[in-house]
């Protein structure tokens, strides 16, 4: 028997008990003629003690960090209680020990604040897994899974699998393709989602489907991205848009409770997606705060200063308690708004003392009165500071977006033990994009516009006003979630392809089977994707996706331990005609 107990069992009803424990060496404190090591499995610690006996056995058979042992011994008191420590009570004093495997000295210190760096910890992953920081997340990833699996067995969904190797199918990002060997110069592609297998399951009768399933984006790897990420995929069929936010508002719910113990018992809020882009200068607003963005064209626009006249946008927010910060504070904010990234000719601001008097950096044009009216508007308050931005429609307001959200961490306005949930409905159908001189689909090609806005798609200069029935699931400013009502209705479907700019051919090539089984009796159904790891990373009070994933890429999505991707041998590029 390796062992009895596990290394965070024990406690001080154990005392006079004899033990086997097996683990890892965390920790080897000598003092003079006794030893005192810490041992570790993914229970816990426990502390183990070698009198001098024992001491002596060791000293001839030196022991490391992470060598893995088994001990035998007695549960004993300890004199120097440990209360951070669940088994902080007691120690163990060895009668017995054996080596079950040396190890080398790790190339990172095993604890929570480690000395590694990223990429050494991403090569040697199996040795970070055994750090408590990560296991911990990763103990939340499967709490979050066994949550979700059960609020949605109560409703009666049922998990199918769908194919990994399926065909290329353009649904908004890149595919990630694998050469078929059988069908040389042919390729499958892998899912960016089950989207059309959920699909097909609802014309199949299947009702209530889910999966937590892989998928696959090719994608430049923005900020904490990674190639392969894990989906909460869903799809219901005979509901209407209310039937789906009511659903997945409960199971959000559900988790929030069962994971974190938190009863989130208000309704969501709900927002257009026009005015989370008129408030808070995007779709997926924090509504931690408020700090509202305030459009200034009216008021401000016509009294001399050209980059304010000039401009098709002028908008600010009243930043709380900031009207304090000094030119270098401003001097710093500029340069941050002038960053590549968001491209800002620079930043203007109106300072509105506690005392009540007003002082910017626009004095020159606008008189007391002027700069009086702009504080009302902004609802600035005595010792706020206004920031205000000036130039192209699109750039400025995701700038001021940007912005309000620097000020919201600048002001800690963003705790993390703080949750915000919200949806954002009625989404375009279509955005414009400019590189492709075509209309591309908001959400994706099965997307259903609003009834009302249906005949619209006979007019292309309709189009960018067509609304659909597409949700999103936001929570503290990021995106978890996104769903629709999806199109079940051959001849729309069509005209849906037909407006993305492919020819009847080439719909037929893509979605050929699509469009055959909307011939077999398709249900209305609809449903959402959320995004698992995002969601667990929240939960964790984390924005690092990475920490929550077992085996996770970098940011280049390599796979440091594997060393992936790799180049194939000659005979196996030969086999797949490469
Ligand atoms: N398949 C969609 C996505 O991955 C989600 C959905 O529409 O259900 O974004």
């Amino acid at each position: 028997m390796y062992r009895t107990h596990t290394c965070g069992e024990l406690r001080s009803t154990h005392i006079g008990q004899q033990i086997t424990l097996s683990g890892w060496v965390k920790t080897i404190r000598k003092f003079g003629s006794i030893t005192f090591i810490d041992l570790r499995d993914r229970y816990g610690i426990t502390q183990l003690f070698f009198n001098e006996r024992m001491n002596a056995l060791l000293e001839a058979n030196p022991l490391g960090r992470e060598f893995v042992l088994q001990i035998k011994g007695a549960v004993m008191e300890r004199s120097n209680k440990n209360a951070n420590l669940p088994t902080g009570d007691i120690e163990i004093e060895v009668s017995e020990y054996t080596v079950l495997n040396a190890s080398e000295t790790p190339p990172f210190t095993i604890e929570d604040n480690t000395d590694g760096g990223d990429e050494l910890r991403m090569k040697y992953r199996y040795l970070d897994l055994r750090r408590d920081a990560i296991k911990r997340n990763l103990e939340l990833r499967y709490k979050v899974s066994r949550a979700t699996r059960n609020f949605l067995d109560n409703h009666q969904f049922m998990e199918v699998e769908t194919p990994m190797l399926i065909k290329s199918t353009p649904e908004g990002a890149r595919d990630f393709v694998v050469p078929s060997r059988m069908h040389q110069g042919q390729f499958y592609a892998l899912p960016q989602s089950p989207q059309l297998f959920k699909q097909l399951l609802m014309v199949a009768g299947y009702d209530r489907y889910f999966q937590i399933v892989k998928c696959f984006r090719d994608e430049d790897l923005r900020a904490d991205r990674q190639p392969e990420f894990t989906q909460i995929d869903c799809e219901m069929s005979f509901v209407n848009q209310e039937d789906i936010l009511d659903m997945f508002e409960n199971m959000t719910k559900h988790i929030f409770q069962d994971v974190k113990g938190i009863d989130m018992q208000e309704a969501f809020p709900r927002m257009t997606w026009e005015y989370a882009m008129e408030q808070y200068g995007n779709d997926k607003p924090d509504i931690r705060f408020d700090m509202r963005l305030k459009k200034l064209n009216d008021i401000i626009k016509g009294n001399g200063f050209p980059v304010f006249d000039d401009a098709s946008l002028v908008i600010g927010i009243a930043a709380t308690g900031c009207s304090e910060y000094t030119r270098k504070q401003l001097d710093e904010l500029t340069e941050w708004v002038k960053r590549p990234q968001l491209g800002m000719k620079g930043l203007v601001y109106v300072k509105m003392a506690t005392d009540g008097t007003i002082k910017s950096s626009v004095d020159k044009f606008f008189n007391e009165d002027k700069l009086k009216q702009i504080a009302e508007f902004c609802e600035a308050k005595p010792g706020d500071l206004i920031l205000i931005l000036a130039g192209e429609e699109a750039l400025t307001r995701k700038a001021i977006s940007e912005l309000r959200l620097e000020m919201g961490n600048r002001l800690g306005l963003r705790d993390t033990a703080v949750y915000k949930p919200l949806w954002v409905m009625d989404f375009p159908l279509f955005e414009y994009d400019d590189e492709e001189k075509r209309y591309i689909a908001c959400h994706h090609p099965f997307t259903s516009p609003k009834p009302e806005h249906i005949s619209w798609m006979d007019d292309e200069s309709k189009y960018i006003d067509i609304k659909a029935n597409a949700y999103d699931l936001v929570l503290n400013g990021t995106e978890i979630g996104g769903g629709s009502i999806r199109i079940f209705n051959k001849a729309l479907q069509e005209k849906m392809f037909s407006a993305l700019g492919f020819t009847k051919e080439e719909a037929i090539q893509k979605f050929g089977f699509l469009l055959s089984a909307f011939e077999y009796g398709t249900p209305p159904h609809g449903g959402i994707a959320l995004g698992f790891d995002r969601l667990c990373a929240l939960l964790g009070g984390s924005d690092s996706i990475r920490d929550f994933i077992a085996f996770p890429k970098n940011n280049a999505g390599r796979d440091m331990m594997l060393d992936a991707p790799d180049v194939i041998d000659a005979k196996q590029r030969k086999e797949l005609g490469l």
